[in-house]
């Protein structure tokens, strides 16, 4: 049988160009406590003790939680290119 509809990429998940802001790590002021990687509702923030946070920007949502939990603000949302 033909699918009726074709699903776009956000379908499997990834982002779709909606996202208007996303969080961009300052590893200067970051001082490797997890939060973020804790709280993030998308589990897209790669962290360990002893590593730099990575944030998976093709499913990151925009949310800004991370930024929100960050007890020493190393995170700044910062608009999408072309907004
Ligand atoms: S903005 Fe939201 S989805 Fe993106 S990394 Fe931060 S908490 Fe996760
Ligand atoms: S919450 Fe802030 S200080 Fe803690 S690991 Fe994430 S970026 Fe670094």
């Amino acid at each position: 049988m033909l699918p009726l509809s074709k699903p776009a990429p956000a379908s499997a998940g990834i982002t779709g160009t909606w996202r208007t802001y996303k969080p961009v790590v300052n590893l200067s002021k970051c001082i490797d406590c997890g939060l973020c990687w804790l709280y993030c509702p998308e589990s897209v923030i790669d962290w360990e003790k002893g590593t730099k946070v990575r944030i998976d920007y093709d499913f990151c949502k925009g949310c800004g939680i991370c930024a929100d939990v960050c007890p020493v603000k190393a995170i700044d949302m910062v608009p999408e290119a072309g907004v």
